[in-house]
């Protein structure tokens, strides 16, 4: 790239639903039964091609549409991120910026608008081009001024059409992205960042992109990402671990969000041989099938906690979503996870294909026997572009004519309902899953202990243990609001 900008860019990713967690970095975008935000890295890569550009991260700031629509006064561009739970919301916040500088040309990115470029063109007025696929270059090549319709991979509006330029193949050398870190640093305030289970301050970041598998409900392998594990080098991840750990004195864990770090073993092996080497306590995501003596190397170099997709405890349910995971080997890989004293951070949902009543209580079991350290139950979300979306559409599984993802206030909805299984149920199973999970004297007594051993760790889960009850109240209450209306409205 060159280092010329003609557009000075502004990043933005919106403010939306009171705490939502949307940000580009978010798998799910919702609001958490605690308060969460992960980092805006797919926002903070391409802001880091573009000299001179800035980064606002609406949410965990907690800026409002009025105080950020007057920023586009003072740019040339804007690039917000959107998702298909916050597009509506996303698309009036463009008009408010139109509104603030009618000259100012406003792109959107994100997994929703590159699955559904025209439509989403069609439907926001104020959007003058969105990315289609891998966005990075494609950003920072409309910033230095070209003309949008020899920028590849966008659509763009032209005289009142929607054009599409020639696709932009996946991005190869991922070492020659520079560092997110010194986008952070500029533009972001990293003691906002908070997700419960890992320590606080943190810092998330990729080291490459896409997944392997296949899994039919999963975003970004099946819209951005793709399937193949796209990396950086391992010396280039220890180049800007060291700068990060330079920048962040006071962050004391980093995680990295790629999709299935262990997808490639030797390589993550290798990595954390050099973060050990560098002191640093980290975390990532893992497939329930790391071999051992892969876990024992992570743990010697300060691997401190997995976050784990078990999904479900029903075999049947991980072969009709290609998980490629047995439930044997996810056993064996917890007792091995946790006999070396690495922390497991389990995440199910409920709602899946072949879901029933049966299988709901067979994952509950499932989770209280392997026994993760702490857990996430969400709800089956089928989003466009994901071979759980086309399968829900063709066998009538979607239970509103909106597929929305998530009610008025953020917060997930069951999207999806089968023969014998009711919407409702699912929905309630969320809680009951939550409450069977946590509500058992070991469970109470292993949180407890953490608590007194530690007063900021007491502090810490008591505020979220609030909010956590809070969040239940305030889900079951947007349940009854929509029994109600929906009985109204049959009867
Ligand atoms: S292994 Fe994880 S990241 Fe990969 S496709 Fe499945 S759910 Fe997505």
């Amino acid at each position: 790239m060159s280092d010329r900008v003609a557009l000075r860019t502004l990043f933005l990713h919106p403010p939306s639903f009171e705490g939502f967690d949307g940000g580009a970095g978010s798998r799910y975008q919702a609001r958490r039964e605690i308060r969460s935000f992960w980092y805006p890295t797919w926002l903070a890569q391409p802001a880091a091609l573009v000299p001179g550009s800035r980064l606002v991260d609406a949410p965990p700031d907690g800026l409002t549409v009025e105080q950020v629509a007057p920023l586009a006064r003072a740019y040339d561009q804007v690039v917000l991120h959107t998702s298909t739970p916050s597009f509506g919301s996303d698309i009036r916040v463009a008009e408010r910026l139109k509104d603030e500088n009618p000259r100012v040309l406003v792109g959107m990115v994100g997994a929703h608008v590159a699955v559904l470029p025209e439509a989403s063109l069609r439907a926001a007025r104020a959007v003058d081009w969105v990315g289609v696929g891998e966005f990075d270059y494609a950003c920072a090549e409309v910033a230095e001024g070209r003309p949008l319709g020899t920028v590849r991979g966008i659509a763009y509006r032209e005289g009142g059409r929607v054009r599409f330029t020639p696709p932009r193949p996946p991005i190869e050398d991922m070492d020659a992205l520079p560092f997110v870190v010194d986008v952070y640093r500029r533009d972001l305030t990293i003691e906002h960042y908070v997700i419960g289970y890992l320590l606080h301050p943190y810092v998330s970041l990729y080291t490459g992109r896409g997944c392997r598998s296949k899994c039919t409900f999963c975003l970004w392998p099946q819209t951005v990402g793709g399937h193949r594990y796209r990396v950086r080098s391992p010396a280039s991840v220890e180049a800007e671990m060291a700068r990060a750990k330079r920048y962040f004195p006071q962050v004391r864990e980093f995680f990295f969000d790629d999709d299935t770090f262990t997808d490639d073993l030797p390589r993550a092996e290798e990595i954390a041989r050099r973060l050990g080497r560098l002191g640093i306590t980290w975390s990532c995501n893992a497939k329930a099938n790391v071999p051992r003596r892969t876990l024992e190397v992570l743990r010697d170099n300060g691997l401190r906690l997995l976050l784990v997709g078990y999904e479900s405890g029903n075999q049947r349910i991980l072969n009709n979503i290609k998980k490629g995971v047995r439930l044997d080997v996810a056993r064996q890989f917890t007792r091995d996870a946790k006999s070396l004293g690495i922390t497991i951070h389990g995440t199910f949902i409920l709602g899946l294909p072949g879901e029933t009543h049966e299988t709901i209580q067979e994952t509950v079991r499932f989770a209280c026997e392997v026994e993760p350290d702490t857990i996430q139950v969400s709800l089956a979300a089928p989003y466009p572009g994901t071979a759980l979306h086309r399968e829900a559409q063709e066998r009538g599984w979607l239970s509103g004519p909106n597929e929305d993802l998530v009610n008025r206030d953020g917060v997930q909805t069951a999207a999806l309902e089968y023969p014998g299984l009711a919407q409702a149920e699912i929905f309630d199973s969320v809680e009951t899953f939550y409450r069977r999970f946590y509500f058992r004297p070991r469970k109470i007594i292993a949180i407890a202990g953490g608590m007194l051993r530690d007063p900021a760790v007491m502090r810490r889960r008591l505020r979220e243990g609030a909010e956590f009850f809070r969040f239940l109240r305030e889900r079951r209450a947007s349940l009854g609001d929509a029994r109600v209306a929906a009985s109204s409205a049959g009867g």
